[in-house]
């Protein structure tokens, strides 16, 4: 795979400032760019659109917001970070004294540097974030401040990206991304990159699977999707929830809902193969959009490869989530999992022997040794030969196992054994089950 840390570095930097949420002009000026790696198709869904049980809120945009202290100095300025105004605030412009608007700023004790990022969706309201310095040397009791909050909520749409990658396959996978927050790099954005350098690299390739890549606002955006395209979300069996993967700390992964689904050892095949040390994420009911994609009616097995994952980093949901912390090589780095975890995909089919009545006559179709040769020697790291591997197939592949699970069974590399039923899918011994 390319190294595209230079790439991720650039679109950190354009893309980081921009001021996203679940809806509005920032999430589709963020799809727009990424229309500039990936063919990505912008669909909107309107305010007011009832999904299943939510209801898309109106869409949210903001110019401007301050707070002036009584010698009418800007003292917090959304212009120098977005994170400074409660996202889906509404608008205001008013005089205030600070015992009157206290509960209107967050901050964080422990975190004194830091500007914490609020959201308020669904619940009418404003506010602003301001770090815990800031609230210390800048606001008096007594003082008066003007509030200015120049926000707008419209009927509108929410935005979502949407790339098909049509495989040989109608079965898709699905690759899932949240575009929803604002100045974060980690949350949020390391996904984002993530997401479209895995759907660029794919896209040149002679894919088995379809593959379904969405952009979404995190919750609202991934229920949304589902309600909308129901019939082939019901369809999915697996799923890449991509997000918090360019930290500087320890990959990681969070396990899908079905601890013993195979995709929870391919993950970790992959780590293990590629010498990294990682940390297991058992499945929790908390989390990302695998909340939408494995509850009842979907039941999709999601898993997420994170390197400083969602919670458990100091700096989430905080502005010292920026580009100091995050790096394109750090993301190049997940990104080479995410790839080779598709790459063991792609090779997982399920075969069936074609001529199930007694023993196939390999003689006939050339998969005897006449007089021996390489089909007789052992297999790297195995006790079998090729010879061996081809009766096991044979034996095995009724189209109910993957071929991941016979490898496992029988303890030999997936890549080899892929080989060989490809072999044998040639000489029409074995057909692909769908
Ligand atoms: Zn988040």
């Amino acid at each position: 795979m390319i190294d595209y840390t230079r790439e991720l570095d650039s679109y950190l930097k354009r893309l980081f400032p921009i001021t996203r949420s679940i809806t509005g002009n920032g999430n589709r000026e963020t799809l727009k760019i990424l229309q500039e790696i990936i063919p990505l198709e912008i669909k909107e869904y309107p305010s007011g659109q009832e999904v299943y049980d939510w209801t898309i809120p109106q869409e949210w945009n903001i110019k401007d917001a301050w707070i002036k202290n009584s010698k009418g100095e800007k003292i917090i300025d959304f212009k120098n970070s977005n994170l400074h105004i409660v996202s889906y605030s509404k608008p205001i412009h008013k005089k205030m004294k600070l015992g009157e608007f206290k509960e209107q700023l967050h901050f964080l004790r422990d975190l004194p540097e830091a500007i914490p990022y609020r959201t308020s969706y669904y619940n009418e309201n404003w506010g602003f974030c301001i770090s815990y310095n800031q609230y210390q040397e800048l606001f008096k009791e007594d003082e008066e401040y003007e509030i200015y909050i120049d926000s707008e909520l419209t009927d509108g749409a929410l935005s979502i990206g949407e790339l098909i990658l049509h495989g040989r396959s109608s079965k898709e996978l699905l690759i899932s991304c949240y575009m929803c927050h604002p100045s974060m790099a980690n949350d949020s954005l390391s996904g984002v990159l993530l997401t479209s350098f895995l759907a660029k690299e794919l896209q040149n390739l002679n894919l088995y699977y379809t593959y379904r890549i969405v952009f979404i606002p995190e919750t609202i955006g991934a229920i949304a999707y589902c309600a909308n395209n129901e019939l082939h979300m019901k369809n999915i069996k697996h799923a890449l929830v991509v997000t918090t993967n360019g930290g500087p700390g320890k990959f990681g992964y969070k396990q899908s809902w079905q601890e013993d689904n195979f995709i929870n050892n391919m993950v970790e095949d992959v780590f293990q193969e590629s010498e990294e040390e990682f940390i297991k994420y058992p499945f929790d009911i908390h989390g990302s959009d695998e909340r939408q994609y494995s509850s009842q009616a979907f039941r999709i097995n999601c898993i997420t490869i994170s390197k400083d994952k969602y919670y458990d980093y100091d700096y989430y949901h905080t502005s010292l989530d920026n580009l100091d912390f995050v790096k394109g090589e750090y993301i190049n780095s997940s990104l080479g999992l995410y790839y080779k975890l598709i790459m063991k995909m792609e090779k997982n089919l399920k075969f069936k022997n074609t001529m199930p009545y007694c023993e196939v006559m390999l003689s006939k179709h050339d998969l005897y040794p006449k007089t021996g040769g390489t089909i007789n020697q052992l297999i790297k790291n195995s006790s079998k030969n090729e010879l061996d591997l081809i009766l096991e197939l044979l034996f095995t592949c009724d189209g109910n196992k993957g071929l991941y699970e016979i490898s496992k069974d029988l303890k030999i590399d997936l890549d080899v054994l892929y080989e060989i039923a490809l072999k044998m899918k040639n000489k029409y011994i074995l057909e692909i089950v769908e």
